[in-house]
């Protein structure tokens, strides 16, 4: 697509190489999608996306109506990536997240940790300027931009783009963010990626059930790491990395479990811990937390367990 298309303003925007359009876009993710688009490691794709409504919601009148749960969680794409093949992993930096002017954040019947405060569902737009993030004329705080949904085709069958899984998809991790990677298990040949959900700010839990639901531009490229292949998505910022843990809805312990084996898996095949030595760094060093414990309803909750880069696991993977 002509590069006049571009909406965004940034600068770096300037460097992809290949645009995305979001109408581009799937509610699954299966390796019998065709590709949208073919690149290379390395090259920078400028990627736009929906919020999760995809646009149904743009003002008041039509805040609290009832949305067909198959048209949530638009994910553009898929991107093929030249190269890729069952067994590696695809890593995705995301070099920039741009939301919108405008986004909403809805709560849901019988959904959430203080559902039983509300007589009515509720919606409440923001306005996202400057990166700087209005709920009303008192509440303002600086926007946090990251991306709901990022994944890869699953090993088998079509998994919608509601819940997480190993292949990743509506993982909710608020550090899923700008200048983070985020390494993806690779099942099919070309990977398959797509993304979208994109927040201007969503805080751990998730406990409404949305975050700020937003449109926007996503600047990524990606690489391989030929023949490792992870488990679960592993993300890495400039100061950490994080393993997740998916379990059904009800079961936040053994999400939290899993993020805990795959941090200590880590630790043990790539840097030499023993188990024990494992067990003991990430209790006293590491993070365990909530990526999302509410939305959606019927489906997954996902753990996080973040750990320092320290000189003895300065990254997931012990690769040059
Ligand atoms: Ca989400
Ligand atoms: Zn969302």
């Amino acid at each position: 697509m002509a590069k006049e298309n571009y909406n965004s303003e940034s600068a770096l925007f300037s460097q992809a190489q290949h645009f995305l359009s979001r109408d581009n876009h799937k509610f699954s993710f299966s390796s019998n999608h065709q590709p949208a688009l073919v690149v290379e490691p390395g090259d920078f794709i400028h990627v736009q996306t929906w919020d999760c409504y995809r646009g149904a919601i743009t003002n008041e009148t039509n805040a609290l109506l009832p949305i067909d749960g198959s048209l949530i969680n638009p994910a553009t794409g898929p991107i093929f990536i030249n190269g890729a093949q069952p067994g590696d992993t695809l890593s995705v930096t995301l070099h920039d997240i741009r939301p919108g002017a405008r986004g909403v954040a809805r709560t849901y019947p019988g959904e959430g940790q203080l559902q039983h405060f509300l007589t009515a569902p509720y919606a409440q737009f923001f306005d996202v300027r400057d990166g700087i993030v209005t709920m009303n004329e008192r509440v303002s705080f600086k926007a946090a931009p990251m991306l709901g949904v990022i994944g890869v085709a699953p090993e088998s069958g079509e998994i919608p783009t509601m819940p997480a899984g190993k292949h990743g998809g509506n993982l909710d991790n608020n550090k899923n963010t700008i200048g983070s990677t985020i390494h993806l298990p690779v099942k099919h040949p070309g990977a398959l990626l797509a993304m979208g959900d994109m927040h201007a700010s969503m805080g751990d839990g998730e406990i409404c059930g949305t975050g700020i639901e937003i449109a926007g531009d996503v600047l990524i490229s990606t690489q391989l790491i030929k023949g490792l292949g992870t488990d679960f998505p592993v993300t890495e910022t400039e100061s950490s990395w994080i393993t997740h843990g998916v379990a059904p809805v009800e079961d936040l312990y053994s999400a939290m479990r899993i993020a805990c084996e795959e941090a200590a898996g880590l630790l043990v095949t790539q840097w030499g811990f023993s188990y024990e030595e494992a067990f003991i760094f990430l209790s006293v060093q590491g993070n365990l937390g909530i990526a999302q414990a509410v939305h959606p309803a019927q489906g997954t909750v996902i753990a996080k367990m973040e750990l320092s880069k320290i000189s003895a696991c300065p990254k997931p993977f012990n690769i040059a």
